[in-house]
C-alpha cells in the first residue's frame, strides 16, 4: 500500500450513444496528454465500454462501468456480470452511487455483494456514499455515510483496500448546481478517512483516494481539491462536455 492517487474520475450516467461517444472520447483522448501525474476514469453505459476502452487503450484514460450484478451468471435477465465487464478490459466499476440507491433502490447489503463479486473478479470499486438533504439537516450525515461505508466494506479485506476508491457524494449536491462548500466536504473526508482506519488501519486510510463528487465544475476544483483530504472529484455533468477537458488539464 502506496500514497494514495490523485483521481478525475467522470460519470456519464445514461448519456451519449456509441457513436457520440467516441466522437467525444477521441476528442478528449487528442486533448489530455499522457504525462499526466493524477489518474483519469470515465464512467460510461453498458454500450460504450467496449468502444471507449478501444479508443482510450494507448491513452491516460481508464473506463470504468456505472454498475453490474453480484451473480457470475444465469437467470437474471437485463443484468450484466463482473465478468462480463473484464472481459471487455473495463477496469473500474461504479457501485452505491446514490441514483442506483434512491431510483433502484439499491440496499447497502445488495452493494456489499456487488463491491466483493467486483473485486474477486479484479475489477476496481469506486464506492459511492452520501446523504440526502434532509438527512443533513437533521444532522446525520455522518451516521449515513458510516453506515453506508461499514456496510458496504463488510468482508473487504485489507489487501482488497487498495483497488477501492471512495466517492462522497452529498446527494444534494448532485445535479443540482449546489457543491458542497470545501469546509463541507473536507469535514466529510476527514471522518471517512477516520473510520477506515478504524476498520482497518492507519496505512489503509492514508493510501485509499476519497473523492468528492457533487456539482464539480472547473470554477470550484480549486477550493476542493486543495483540502487534505479530497484526493480529486468523481464528475456527472460536467463529463459530458468540454469541461471534462478543462478539468483534467487544470489538474495536471
Ligand atoms: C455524479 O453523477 O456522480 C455527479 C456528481 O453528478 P454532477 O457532477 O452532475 O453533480
Amino acid at each position: 500500500l502506496g500514497e494514495r492517487n490523485f483521481i478525475l474520475a467522470g460519470n456519464w450516467k445514461m448519456n451519449k450513444t456509441n457513436t457520440e461517444a467516441s466522437a467525444f472520447v477521441n476528442k478528449l483522448v487528442g486533448q489530455i496528454g499522457n504525462e499526466n501525474k493524477f489518474e483519469i476514469i470515465l464512467g460510461v453505459p453498458y454500450t460504450a465500454l467496449d468502444r471507449v476502452a478501444d479508443i482510450t487503450r494507448s491513452s491516460k484514460i481508464k473506463v470504468a462501468a456505472e454498475n453490474m450484478y453480484f451473480e457470475d451468471s444465469g437467470a437474471f435477465t437485463g443484468e450484466i456480470s463482473a465478468k462480463m465487464l473484464k472481459d471487455i478490459n473495463t477496469e473500474y466499476v461504479i457501485l452505491g452511487h446514490s441514483e442506483r440507491r434512491n431510483i433502484f433502490k439499491e440496499t447497502d447489503e445488495e452493494i456489499n455483494k456487488k463491491v466483493k463479486k467486483a473485486l474477486s473478479n479484479e475489477l476496481k470499486v469506486i464506492l459511492c456514499v452520501g446523504e440526502l438533504l434532509e438527512e443533513r439537516e437533521d444532522g446525520l450525515t455522518l451516521n449515513v455515510v458510516e453506515r453506508q461505508i461499514k456496510k458496504g466494506l463488510k468482508g473487504v479485506t485489507k489487501e482488497d483496500m487498495s483497488n477501492v476508491v471512495i466517492a462522497y457524494e452529498p446527494v444534494w449536491a448532485i445535479g443540482t448546481g449546489k457543491v458542497a462548500t470545501p469546509k463541507q466536504a473536507q469535514d466529510t473526508h476527514e471522518s471517512i478517512r477516520r473510520l477506515i482506519s478504524e476498520i482497518y488501519d492507519q496505512d489503509v486510510a492514508n493510501s485509499t483516494s476519497i473523492l468528492y463528487g457533487g456539482s464539480v465544475k472547473p470554477e470550484n476544483i480549486f477550493g476542493l481539491f486543495s483540502k487534505p483530504d479530497i484526493d480529486g472529484g468523481l464528475v456527472g455533468g460536467a463529463s459530458l462536455k468540454e469541461d471534462f477537458i478543462e478539468l483534467a488539464n487544470i489538474m495536471r
